[in-house]
Parts: C-alpha cells; structure tokens; sequence
C-alpha cells in the first residue's frame, strides 16, 4: 500500500485498500438518501419506509480466483450467494432480493448453469430472499457470478463498522481459518446469529470476516473514530480445525464469513449465557478495543505485543 501513488501506479502497487480508497475520492462524497457510502459490508439507503434502511451490496466470484473450474456449480452457485448474504448479516439485516449477472464461455453445458442456479436459489431461499432477475454475457476466459442484494433493516438494529467505542469487548463467531480446504464452497453466512445480536444487544460495530481477521480487523479500525485501536489476544484466537493448529492461518487465512464485532463487556457475560442456550456455534471474546495511536496490537501468552499488520487476502497482492 503506498500513501502517495505514483500518477501511473498498477493496482498491485496500491493494493485493494489503496485503490477503493482513490476511487473514493474519484465518486466523492455520500449525498441524499445515502446514509452510510463506501466504506461499509453494505451501502445503506433511506427508502420509503421510514422505520427501515435499505442495504445494497454486490460481490462477485471469479473463475480461478474464488473457485476452481472443476468444483461443483451447485457449490459454486452457493458461495455467490453466500458471501453477499454475509455482508447484509454484518449491517444486521434480512436479505430480500438479488440479481445475478454471469459471464459464460460458449462451451459451458446448460446443465452447469441451471446447477449453479440451484445453488445461488438455496442459498437465497434459506434465508428469505428471492431471485428477481439479472444478465448473461459472453467471457472468452474465465467465467465469473455477481450477485447484487438488496436487504432491509430496521433503523435502530443498522450495525456499521464505525461505531467501536473505547472499553468495548471485541468478540467472533466460529472458528477461523483453513476454509479453502473446503468451507469457502459451503458456508453458512451469519444472518441469523446477526438477527439475533442486533435484536438482543446493543451491539455497537460488526464486519463480516472476508478477507481474514487481521485484515478485517484493520477496516474496523479504519472506520472508527481516531484515536481508537483494537488489542487481540493470541491465545484466545479460535482456531478451525482446517487451519492445523496454525494460527497464522486463523489470522489471515480469510474467507471464513464469521462475525466480528464489539460490544460494552458488561453484557458480555449476559450474552455467551443466551448464545450458548441459542446456538450451538462458538462464540469467543478475543479482545478490547482501546485507546490508542497503534492500530490493531496482537498480545502473545508471554505478554509481548507486536502490531498486527492486514495480511490477509488482498486481490492484487496476489497473482
Ligand atoms: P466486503 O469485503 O464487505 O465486500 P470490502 O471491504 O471489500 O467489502 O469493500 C470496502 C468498501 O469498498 C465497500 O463499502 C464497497 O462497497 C467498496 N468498494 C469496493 N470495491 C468498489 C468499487 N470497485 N467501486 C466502488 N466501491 C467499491
Ligand atoms: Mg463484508
């Protein structure tokens, strides 16, 4: 990531946060009915109903790049879907309707496509939302899904990223990392965890876990207030039995799409008492959130801290 790109800078030398931080500046700022612009799991948008926010996302998979040709369309359809109902479970809201558009290479079966719709429809359907349309185009290489939701949420249940206040607990969902070995196909997103957070608690700021905890980490300090860093504990990181016990995988692996949020520790213990009598899924306190200039700080067994720096996934860090 370079702070001052070069006039004729590759992406790769900006890095994914360096680029959507200047196409930010290329678009400029949120106007009228925008409530929360980029920067956020979902843009978020005053509609009609006065009690509710529309939330609005898109997230594509690339042949290659989020899945292999030969996985199973079914699986492939599945993630599509998944990963974008993960990212209206991190605002904490209820999916309602998504448009799909493909890009197909002349030679692909139609019995692929139609698999890859019964997954993008599973997924959907499981949590309430319906698929209303789309666009199908021609790709002489790599074929790729977008899917483009749109939620809703109630106005005093909207989770962004930016509301950590100093003291919070920082807490997660599951266990983290070694999903390409499989999970990234076949994951649950988080909605009715999320559901269930935001109508129970004031949870005060939440991101789902896409590109790897230390990287997700780093939006959430990015989107808070100066002045605010983020102190994870080592030991307390829960760590996926795919991952082998590394915990460098469970901090940077990424594609995990559990919740990562914060929260006043004095629910803390109110919370893990009805999760636990709820969900069947773990749910782990790693740190607090703190007052400081350094960003997000990693404490070991021994008591050292180093920070932690954002090396998760990052699509033009890697080839
Ligand atoms: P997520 O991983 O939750 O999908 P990201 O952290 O990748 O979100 O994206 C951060 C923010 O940047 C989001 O608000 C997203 O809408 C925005 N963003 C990403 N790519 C683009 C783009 N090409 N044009 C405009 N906004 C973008
Ligand atoms: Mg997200």
């Amino acid at each position: 990531m370079n702070p001052t790109p070069k006039k004729n800078a590759r992406v790769r030398d900006l890095g994914e946060f360096g680029l959507i931080r200047e196409l930010r500046s290329v678009i400029g700022p949120p106007r009228g009915s925008v409530v929360v612009g980029i920067g956020d799991d979902c843009a978020v948008l005053r509609g009609d109903d006065p009690d509710k926010y529309l939330l609005y996302t898109c997230d594509p998979v690339v042949e290659g790049v989020h899945y292999r040709r030969s996985d199973q369309p079914r699986q492939v359809g599945w993630k599509a879907m998944a990963r974008n109902l993960s990212d209206i479970a991190a605002m904490g809201g209820v999916p309602r309707w998504a448009v799909v558009s493909i890009g197909l290479r002349r030679d692909t079966r139609a019995r692929w496509v139609k698999e890859l719709y019964a997954g993008l429809r599973a997924a959907a359907r499981k949590f309430g939302c319906q698929i209303v349309g789309g666009d199908t185009t021609q790709v002489k290489h790599e074929q790729f899904v977008v899917v483009t939701l749109i939620g809703e949420v109630e106005r005093s249940r909207m989770t962004s990223r930016s509301g950590a206040k100093v003291g919070d607990s920082i807490l997660v969902t599951g266990k983290l990392g070694g999903s390409r070995r499989g999970k990234h196909l076949t994951f649950t997103p988080r909605i009715n965890e999320a559901r269930w957070l935001v109508g129970n608690f004031p949870v005060h700021a939440m991101i789902d876990l896409s590109d790897g905890l230390s990287s997700d980490l780093q939006r959430l300090v990015e989107a808070s207030r100066p002045g605010i860093g983020f102190e994870i504990h080592a030991a307390e990181i829960p760590i996926a039995r795919a991952a082998r016990g590394s915990l460098a995988a469970a901090l940077h692996d990424g594609e995990d799409f559990e919740l990562l949020f914060t929260i006043d520790p004095r629910h803390v213990t109110a919370l893990r008492k009805q999760w636990a009598r709820t969900f069947t899924l773990e749910l782990t306190e790693i740190g607090r959130v703190v007052r400081s200039r350094e960003q997000v700080t990693i404490i070991g067994a021994d008591g050292s801290r180093k920070p932690l720096a954002p090396a998760g996934y990052d699509h033009f860090a890697t080839s």
